[in-house]
């Protein structure tokens, strides 16, 4: 039997392996992917915990609907539906405030109860900007800022210039000044927003971006993380799932060839040049050695990538040493499902870690709490009188 040979090999069959596989199938290319577990998906999984309860035990939420990859890949052909929520998210405080924030589709439930709390004409930035821009310049501006390619690194441009702030300017010119640019997260709420507990709250949905909302000269992009949960506040029909299915399905029609039990060992690197992939004895695949024309593609974590799989005799040593480095210590995610036989009157939750997710699923309910410790007084305990 001859050596498999494609243009392009793909390491790992999770959402972003696929979707590149999707998007270089669609250019014409032949294209491998190489998925190590018995299914695709990688975080992307939906799970039945107890028969009649199905999870999501990783990825929940879907708050990338702004991204143009939908269109491209054609995904509602293929079976992706979304599910929008009427509201995106409430808060509770521990002076028994219960706030529904609304969102994109409830904006008028949010001020309403905004204003049986504080008393006051609520001032809530990012709903503002919501309403002012309508659904379509969110879509633009959201795409400016994570849709867009990095610049070349030798490229200089003047921060108020980003693309992310011009389209701003285009569509709130009422709230441009140039203080903004060089603004925290932070900055901005103190300044804009009255309400403590919202402040808190955005704060924390700010980590949807990447960057912390105290960083300088991050307001945008930050509040962009909230616009992004609260443009997107929905989940895919079925779960996340079916979400890895139409993209697989997308790179399938496209030509591409997906593979299971399949898990990689080695990325063979002849001449400085990642050449082929060799996988390891247990893989289902017949051949063992997979070459690649082009290019070999991981998409699997960085340490596995460098340390293990291209091996640091084929890197410099100060690259392998940042790699090293590299370390996910003091952050963490994860996601506690919690299956109640009833609705739970009143219960106590502790709370000492940094942000926490609560799921709640109830019969096919399913409730998230999130916590945020920008002010931890106020967080670290905290009473759900009534789900
Ligand atoms: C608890 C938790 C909650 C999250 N919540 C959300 C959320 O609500 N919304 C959201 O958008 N994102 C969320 N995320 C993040 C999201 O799950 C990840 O960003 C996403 O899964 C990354 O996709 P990926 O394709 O890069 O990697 P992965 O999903 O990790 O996929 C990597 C794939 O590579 C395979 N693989 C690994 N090694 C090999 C090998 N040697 N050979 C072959 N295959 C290999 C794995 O089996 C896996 O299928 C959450 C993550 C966690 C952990």
């Amino acid at each position: 039997m001859q050596d498999e040979r494609f243009d392009i090999v793909v390491v790992g069959g999770g959402h972003n392996g696929s979707t590149i596989a999707a998007y270089l199938a669609k250019c014409g290319l032949s294209v491998c992917v190489l998925e190590e577990r018995s299914e695709c998906g990688g975080g992307q999984e939906n799970t039945e915990a107890r028969p009649g309860f199905r999870i999501d035990p990783h990825a929940t939420y879907l708050y990338g609907a702004a991204a143009p990859g939908f269109e491209q890949l054609e995904l509602a052909k293929y079976g992706f539906r979304m599910v929008y929520y009427q509201s995106m998210a409430g808060l509770v405080t521990l002076d028994g405030v219960a706030a529904n924030l609304g969102g994109r589709f409830n904006r008028e439930v949010g001020l309403e109860s905004l204003r049986r709390f504080t008393g006051t004409e609520p001032v809530d930035a990012e709903g503002i900007f919501m309403a002012s821009m309508g659904d379509d310049g969110m879509r633009d501006l959201l795409r400016a800022l994570f849709w867009t390619p990095p610049f070349p690194s030798d490229y200089e441009i003047e921060p108020k210039d980003a693309p992310w702030w011009k389209v701003f300017r285009q569509l709130l010119p009422e709230f441009w000044t140039d203080r903004l640019v060089d603004m925290s997260f932070i900055d901005f709420l103190d300044e804009f927003v009255p309400w403590e507990p919202l402040r808190a709250f955005e704060a924390f949905a700010a980590w949807y971006c990447g960057a912390h909302p105290s960083w300088d000269g991050m307001m945008l992009p930050s509040l962009g993380g909230t616009l992004l949960v609260g443009f997107g506040s929905g989940s895919p029909r079925g779960g996340m799932h079916t979400y890895a299915h139409a993209i697989i399905r997308s790179a399938i029609a496209n030509g591409a060839r997906i593979i299971t039990n399949a898990q990689v060992g080695e990325i063979i690197v002849k001449d400085g040049r990642a050449v082929g992939v060799q996988l390891n004895d247990e893989a289902s695949f017949p051949e063992k050695t997979v070459w690649a024309n082009k290019a070999v593609i991981s998409a699997v974590d960085v340490k596995q990538t460098f340390t293990k799989l291209v091996g640091k005799s084929h890197l410099d040593a100060s690259f392998v040493q940042k790699v090293r480095d590299v370390s996910l210590k003091g952050g963490s995610l994860f996601v506690l499902s919690v299956i109640v036989e009833n609705y739970l009157s009143i219960t106590e939750i502790a709370i000492s870690s940094q942000n926490l997710f609560i799921h709640l699923v109830w019969q096919h309910l399913l409730i998230q709490w999130s916590f945020s410790t920008h002010k931890p007084e106020m967080l670290t305990r905290l009473k759900v009188l009534q789900s």
